[in-house]
């Protein structure tokens, strides 16, 4: 019998509705109390004083590499980085070499996650037979095999009937549709957000609409469909309302917001750094008011990192060129906790956003500190400053917007399954 006692800390549980002090037990990889001064001689402690103790992160869009790059990153890698970020459970896109479309390679993923990575991996497989938007992929085969959602992560399905399928067949399995909304014949070869900021760098503008048209689009087929629609990455203004309309009159929608979107405007491109580039692009003071406020009222779900690690050769390149995307695993608690301390959540909210909400969106298990659930817990110091140094980091690529910025706020230490995996003064534990 192994037990851990998770002592002195202030428990934010949203599930529960628990904000209080209080110490959490910890027994054979489960919940076993949690209550203020717990006495228990023979666990393992951890001091959780000063600290949150919450319900471990869970992060619904990241990109692992593996199978196919795992140059940028792998299962491992990632892994490690994702438990230095406090995530015990993350949700891998399907955008990998193979894709995967095939049970065998989420059958891959998982047993690769089983030996290698601290952290829960649940694979999201393809919507598509190799994200081309022409063949649906044989969900039932996919769920039987792990898959915990469906999405053509990268692409967007542009086929309206295939779209309208993809839904359809979704609720057969009964797990969600995770679209990539950005409509590519607005897109073109736009590479920053249209408006002052491109004309000023001279780039090619993606305007907003790229976005707010396919959210439309995705919005009418949800509730045409009944099934569950979970708008990734959003980053517009327009998005934001639709998804709150289209709430209001009972339409099955969830959505994510990445800590860039919550925090960086297209300003941040100036500079032509390539570690602003996405896809999403960084979008406009107001829109990025709009998430904020999106994330305040509930009307987003999830804050989710889009990891997207590329190698530096990829990355030291034209604007125009270099890959989108940024890695966001190992600084997201510490940048969106810039949100509490400038008043738009309340840490409980901050919380919920990371773990028990994506839990829900993903239908997983977990999410909450309760007797008899597992022991997936991260405790947090929201005043510990740090300056994050990405070659220091756990990921395999360096494409952070926040390298060498000081940040407030720290994983101290992650619980999977009642095992310390990482802790800031020793670093990544297992496996
Ligand atoms: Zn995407």
């Amino acid at each position: 019998m192994s037990r851990m006692l998770i002592q002195g800390g202030r428990v934010l549980d949203p599930a529960c509705g628990h904000d209080g002090p209080a110490d959490v037990l910890v027994e054979d990889g489960r919940i076993l109390e949690v209550a203020p001064g717990i006495v228990a001689r023979d666990a393992e402690r951890l001091e959780a004083a000063g600290c949150w103790v919450a319900p471990g992160f869970v992060d619904l869009h990241v990109h692992l590499r593996e199978p196919g790059q795992e140059y940028k990153e792998d299962i491992a890698s990632g892994g490690r980085a994702a438990v230095a970020g406090g995530f015990t459970a993350v949700c891998c896109m399907a955008n990998t070499d193979p894709v995967n479309d095939d049970p065998s390679v989420t059958d891959y993923i998982r047993d690769r996650a089983r030996q290698d990575s601290p952290t829960r991996v649940y694979p999201v497989a393809a919507a598509t037979k190799g994200l081309d938007g022409q063949v649906m992929s044989e969900m039932v085969a996919l769920v039987q095999a792990g898959a915990v959602a469906f999405s053509d992560d990268g692409r967007t399905i542009m086929d309206s009937g295939m779209q309208r399928r993809v839904l359809e067949y979704s609720r057969l399995v009964e797990r969600p549709v995770m679209v990539h909304a950005e409509d590519r014949s607005l897109v073109r070869d736009g590479v920053v957000n249209e408006g002052p900021t491109a004309t000023r760098l001279g780039l090619p503008g993606n305007p907003a609409a790229a976005e707010t048209v396919h959210v439309a689009r995705d919005l009418l087929l949800a509730e045409l469909t009944g099934a569950h629609l979970h708008v990734a990455h959003v980053s517009t203004a327009g998005a934001v309302e639709l998804i709150r309309e289209a709430r209001s009159r009972g339409v099955h929608v969830t959505a994510e917001v990445t800590p860039h979107h919550l925090t960086l405007s297209d300003e941040a491109t100036l500079g032509f750094d390539t570690n602003t580039k996405m896809a999403p692009p960084l979008r406009s003071r107001e829109d990025v008011e709009a998430c904020r406020q999106g994330l305040a009222d509930g009307t987003l779900d999830a804050i989710a990192t889009d990891h997207a690690p590329h190698a530096v050769h990829e990355k030291e390149v034209e604007f125009t060129t270099a890959p989108p995307g940024v890695i966001g695993l190992e600084t997201a608690f510490a940048v969106v906790m810039e949100l509490v301390r400038s008043g738009c959540l309340r840490p409980m909210q901050l919380i919920a956003a990371l773990s028990s909400n994506p839990v829900q969106v993903a239908r997983l298990p977990g999410g909450l500190l309760k007797r008899g659930e597992p022991a997936d817990v991260v405790v947090l110091d929201p005043e510990r400053s740090w300056t994050y140094d990405p070659l220091k980091g756990y990921s395999k690529s360096r494409n952070s917007p926040w390298a060498g910025r000081e940040l407030v706020g720290r994983v101290v230490a992650t619980v999977v399954g009642g095992d310390l995996v990482y802790h800031v003064d020793r670093g990544a534990l297992l496996p």
